[in-house]
């Protein structure tokens, strides 16, 4: 293999070299082909995926989707884990599972395919403007540029056989519309939020109710843990874990996830 690399590897310089020999024929065969001047244009646009920063006409532009799995006792213990022992882990989301849900509006989330079994996880988003590698968890907050409220959607019944086929959950989780998110408020506005409750209604009821006190692993930490894993930037941003009693909605359902100090996040299940 390492031979065979070798090769590959000396045939690219060297045929870097015959290119740069015969430039100026190459050039006059075909002009245009010839190789990026000016990377600046793509075969087409795509849109960024981008959140609203409350109160500002900015949007949040967004990179990366990451969350934290099983970050409250509780909810550990629902899933099966012990709380005590297991360090944090992550997955993501692609950027454009974000659903961006405006306050003081109803969101149409539309219910997703292949499940049977829709489950909603309230979760406080760290929204960063900076990031790194190996950032220390001391210096970790002041990358963060704000929170908002989000729900982590889940497929629960796929993210299960996948588990239990040790095959990766992506279906279960990084679906198209699987982040409801509300607006970014920057930390100017709501410092650092470690307490304070948490909640999601469904229909009026109170299904989840916790405290952001009561994760496992601080913002902070969770910060320095990605970091180890992955270089995070600015535009990355970070479901930080949801609290115990996950459960099921379906079409019909309208949901509220409430941080204190947030506007709600409102959507109905179509
Ligand atoms: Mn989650």
């Amino acid at each position: 293999m390492m031979a065979k690399a070798k090769k590959t590897a000396k045939k690219l310089k060297s045929s870097k070299k015959s290119k740069a020999r015969t430039k100026p024929a190459a050039r006059k065969i075909a002009p245009k082909m010839t190789a990026a001047k000016s990377v600046s244009k793509t075969v087409f646009n795509l849109p960024q995926a981008a959140i609203p920063v409350a109160g500002t006409d900015l949007m949040f532009p967004i990179r990366r989707i990451y969350c934290i799995g099983r970050n409250y006792a509780a909810h550990a213990i629902e899933m099966g884990s012990d709380p005590t022992r297991e360090p944090p882990f992550f997955f993501q989301k692609p950027a454009d599972a974000a659903q961006y849900i405006a306050p003081k509006t109803i969101g149409v989330h539309p219910y997703p395919t292949l499940t049977k079994n829709y489950h909603y996880e309230v979760e406080m988003v760290a929204a960063l403007k900076s990031g790194g590698k190996n950032i220390k968890a001391r210096d970790a907050l002041k990358h963060v540029y704000g929170y908002a409220v989000g729900i982590d959607m889940t497929r629960r019944d796929l993210q299960g056989q996948m588990k239990d086929q040790k095959k990766p959950w992506e279906i279960g989780k990084a679906f198209d519309k699987g982040a409801p998110i509300g607006p970014i408020f920057p930390v100017a506005k709501v410092g650092h939020p470690s307490k304070g409750a948490i909640s999601l209604l469904v229909n009026g009821e109170v299904k989840q109710k916790a405290d952001l006190s009561q994760m496992i692993w601080s913002v902070a930490e969770q910060i320095e843990k990605l970091s180890q894993a992955f270089e995070l930037k600015a535009g990355d941003i970070i479901l930080s874990g949801t609290p115990e009693n996950v459960g099921a909605v379906k079409k019909g359902d309208t949901m509220i996830a409430r941080i204190k100090g947030f506007p709600d996040l409102t959507l109905k299940i179509v």
